[in-house]
């Protein structure tokens, strides 16, 4: 049996990372067993899905590498298959027209609320010759009045549900257009899906589904609904808990390789292993490692997860992904070498691609700003006299390597009897216009002859002003 997956949002907005979750998931089921992975958007509901929300799930996942087998089909483009169905089910029993108005109903659930009970269609039309009053009718599925259904749950195990508790619900508006119930059964169905992984939040839709579908005459699939991911304060992840799409975290600077293994681990281990290869994850996810209590998002816990990609990585595949972000901030990214080498230098400095980004500033052009306070405690008459002696002795420096660079501050730091130190961190402030860059030798090599030699100059004019103020 091939295993087929699926991965079916409603295109109503951007993508959720719980939402990416899931399409993971389904992906390295699918993956892991040589599978194939449906991917349709369920855009029944007109008002609210919309093109821009179909570009940005697409981009989302092209961005993520979770590609698909099959689709992307479009539930809007199957209306005549949905009507079949209902026919169908009109036709074998299993669904009748329902003529009840919208102010019965209102009285109806008016009555259950003030009789304390769960609001729910009385059946009124089910078996009533005489229902026809007119009214453009509804069709609604027949569910057996009495007994349970049994969901086999792979995450959860066997959930009962009492068959009395479950609507005649309606699967056909009076307009002809079908209900989300029915359209995810026959598109499952149809699909061939083997394998429904979803959020928990679906649990309860599961009963009725299960009783369409075997009504239309097809097998269970195997259903994994997986706990939800909240936020630190125990409630539902949303936009309250800070970024919730997919495409802020790209532009965060989260490398898609990690945002994928931290959602991988959110809900789902390994033993404790944290950091994993697309390769592994494909090879080692399995619904039985899906965690039955929710998970709660750790925005630290991703960015130290990040941190170990932005380490880990080749850097030319590095540099490749943070060459966006430094184009971003209107960084030159033409010089391949001088790029890759502040990379490289940054690649352990930074927990996004952003904040690598921003910190290499000071290795491009001309330095844009400087840190008035580091300015104030390291540039001071002290270290005048040995910025001055460097200054000439880069002035007349060709080799411009780490080594030669190092040797010239120990030289200046030394004739003036002053520790490297003392002498590394005011020439840090003066060459970058911060406290923290990587170091000094490689700073002076990134930030280049040129633009050390001024900025230098820029120190010393400001040492001498605190001095002699003119
Ligand atoms: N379209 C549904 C959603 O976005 C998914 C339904 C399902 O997975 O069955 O929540």
């Amino acid at each position: 049996m091939t295993v087929v997956t699926r991965f079916p949002p409603s295109p109503t907005g951007y993508l959720h990372i719980g939402s990416a979750r899931t399409a993971l998931y389904n992906w390295l089921y699918a993956r892991g067993r040589d599978g194939r992975m449906v991917f349709r958007l369920e855009d029944t509901d007109r008002e609210r899905s919309t093109q821009e929300a179909v570009d940005a799930i697409l981009e989302s996942m092209s961005w993520l590498g979770l590609d698909y087998d099959e689709g992307p089909y479009y539930q809007t483009q199957r209306f005549d298959r949905y009507r079949e169905a209902v026919q169908q089910l009109l036709d074998g029993g299993r669904a009748y027209h329902c003529y009840c108005s919208r102010e019965r109903l209102d009285a109806l659930r008016e009555q259950q609320m003030a009789a304390k009970e769960k609001p729910r269609y009385d059946g009124h039309c089910r078996d009533n010759a005489r229902a026809d009053n007119g009214n453009p009718p509804v069709v609604r599925f027949r569910t057996p009045p009495d007994g349970t259904i049994v969901i086999d749950d792979h995450v959860r195990g066997a959930v009962t549900f009492q068959n009395s508790e479950l609507d005649d619900l309606i699967i056909a508006r009076s307009d002809g257009t079908p209900t989300y119930h029915l359209t995810v059964v026959v598109d499952d169905i149809d699909m061939g899906v083997t394998h429904v992984i979803r959020g928990d939040d679906h649990l309860n839709n599961t009963p009725r589904q299960v009783h369409i579908l075997e009504a239309l005459g097809a097998d269970r699939p195997v259903y994994a609904h997986i706990p939800m991911i909240n936020g630190p304060d125990g409630k539902k992840l949303s936009k309250r808990h800070g970024a919730v799409s997919v495409l802020e975290y790209r532009d965060q600077g989260i490398l898609p390789q990690a945002l994928l293994t931290y959602l991988a681990r959110l809900g789902w281990s390994h033993g404790d292993q944290e950091i994993f290869t697309l390769e592994e994850l494909v090879r080692n996810f399995d619904i039985s490692g899906v965690n039955k209590a929710s998970a709660s998002f750790d925005p630290d816990k991703l960015a130290w997860v990040n941190q170990q990609f932005i380490q880990a990585m080749e850097l030319d595949a590095l540099v490749a992904a943070a060459a966006p972000y430094f184009a971003a901030l209107g960084l030159p990214t033409e010089d391949a070498a001088q790029l890759a080498a502040v990379v490289d230098a940054q690649r352990t400095r930074a927990k996004t691609l952003v904040e690598m980004a921003d910190k290499s500033r000071p290795f491009f052009g001309p330095l844009a700003e400087m840190d008035e306070d580091a300015a104030h405690k390291h540039l001071r008459f002290g270290v005048a006299a040995p910025l001055r002696t460097l200054r000439e002795a880069l002035a007349v420096l060709d080799d411009w390597q780490p080594e030669a660079l190092h040797a010239a501050v120990e030289t200046a730091a030394a004739a003036h009897e002053m520790k490297l130190g003392k002498v590394a961190q005011p020439l840090r402030v003066a060459v970058t216009g911060g406290t923290a860059s990587p170091s000094i030798d490689i700073t002076l090599q990134l930030v280049g002859k040129t633009q050390c030699l001024e900025r230098l100059d820029a120190a010393l004019a400001y040492i001498a002003e605190r001095v002699d103020p003119a």
